[in-house]
């Protein structure tokens, strides 16, 4: 669903879509986004299938049919109208029924890398659930190669370096997590720096996890779990304390526990926050009350990211046109947030000190580090 550039006043994040899905609020201004065209952008919280463009999950419909994902761009958009988490959480499994082959996996991958570059992201981490494919009869080495050629074509065509995060659907409980954790440390495939945990938050608690988390962090492999989402601060205090998390995929419920806050500020554990995921899905019932602001005045470190922005319509550079027109946040806000995603991500050298030098270029002199 393009948006066009226009100057008239912004709707309301109430304002209803087609099927009556809240809509987050247009491109800003011109001059926003000439700034952000020189901000160097850096994505840590995507997922994969979730972020497959509409012409990705087209392809993929058109590949497989009959399958429940509609083979028409307007019925796909009705499609993607969610309402609540449910309701993801179903189109989630419904798109991922068609990703069968390893060819597939290449399509989401590249579509990926397309999509990122069109915004100006230059590195990003993305989450792959690899027991979702697998199940799909996709074989173990098969979606280890798949990955690695796809990051090897994007990083080639497209100029934007993938890392790759490999989480367990929580739902499924602690036996097939191991089975998740077990593909990561045997096949590994390369740019591997984290293991992850996704799915509903509510009635999965984060601790019966805590020894495949122990084995992935004695590997090497960075905790980053989601928490605090759909339930409250008791999940990120608990993904802190069983998981060792290193930092939060969204976290915003945070923002009721001054404690919790202070922690996450005083050891620097940063918080992956989409708001326009979080208007999707329910979390948030109007982005003009999103937690953001309240969470950057806090001091809590936050990686500005867009999750799942094919099936969410929206990208980076739109999270932060959201963020300056609805929340009120300034160009050189947007800078420091770009700013603290490079610093709080496993982007290696030198294209870390290379980002984080090209966005203090947009810094005013006295604001850089
Ligand atoms: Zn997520």
């Amino acid at each position: 669903m393009p948006v066009p550039e226009h100057s008239s006043p912004a709707p309301t994040a109430r304002d209803a879509g087609p099927a009556g899905a809240p809509q987050p609020p247009p491109p800003a201004s011109t001059e926003l986004s000439a700034f952000l065209a020189t901000l160097p952008e850096v994505e840590l919280h995507l997922h994969l299938l979730g972020a497959a463009s509409v012409d990705t999950v087209l392809d993929l419909a058109r590949r497989h049919p009959p399958s429940a994902v509609p083979v028409e761009r307007e019925e796909l958009a009705r499609f993607y109208a969610f309402r609540d988490f449910a309701r993801f959480i179903d189109v989630y499994a419904a798109v991922n029924a068609l990703v069968r082959r390893p060819g597939d996996i290449a399509a989401l991958v590249t579509g990926l890398g397309r999509s990122l570059a069109a915004v100006g992201v230059r590195y990003a981490e993305v989450t792959v659930t690899p027991l979702s494919h697998l199940a799909q009869g996709i074989a173990p080495q098969d979606l280890a190669d798949a990955l690695t050629e796809g990051r090897a074509a994007v990083r080639e065509r497209d100029g934007v370096e993938l890392a790759r995060v490999f989480d367990v659907a929580g739902e499924l409980g602690p036996e097939p997590a191991w089975d998740a954790l077990g593909w990561v440390l045997r096949y590994r495939p390369e740019g591997t720096v984290g293991f992850g945990l996704g799915g509903p938050e509510v009635g999965v608690g984060r601790a019966q996890f805590a020894r495949h988390f122990a084995v992935a962090r004695d590997a090497g492999l960075h905790s980053l779990p989601h928490a605090g989402e759909t339930t409250g601060p008791a999940t990120v205090w608990s993904a802190l304390r069983d998981l060792g998390a290193e930092r939060i995929g969204h976290g915003i419920t945070t923002v009721s526990d001054p404690r919790l806050l202070d922690h996450l500020a005083e050891h620097r554990i940063a918080l992956e926050v989409c708001p326009t995921s979080n208007l999707r899905t329910g979390a948030v019932p109007d982005l003009a009350d999103h937690p953001l602001p309240r969470l950057l005045q806090a001091g809590v470190p936050v990686a500005l990211s867009s999750g799942d922005l094919g099936m969410f319509d929206t990208d980076l550079a739109r999270e932060y046109r959201v963020a300056t027109d609805v929340l009120g946040l300034r160009p050189s806000d947007l800078a420091h947030l770009a700013r603290t995603a490079v610093e709080v991500s496993y982007c290696p050298e030198p294209l870390r000190s290379a980002l984080l030098a090209a966005v203090d270029d947009t810094l005013p002199p006295g604001d850089r580090s």
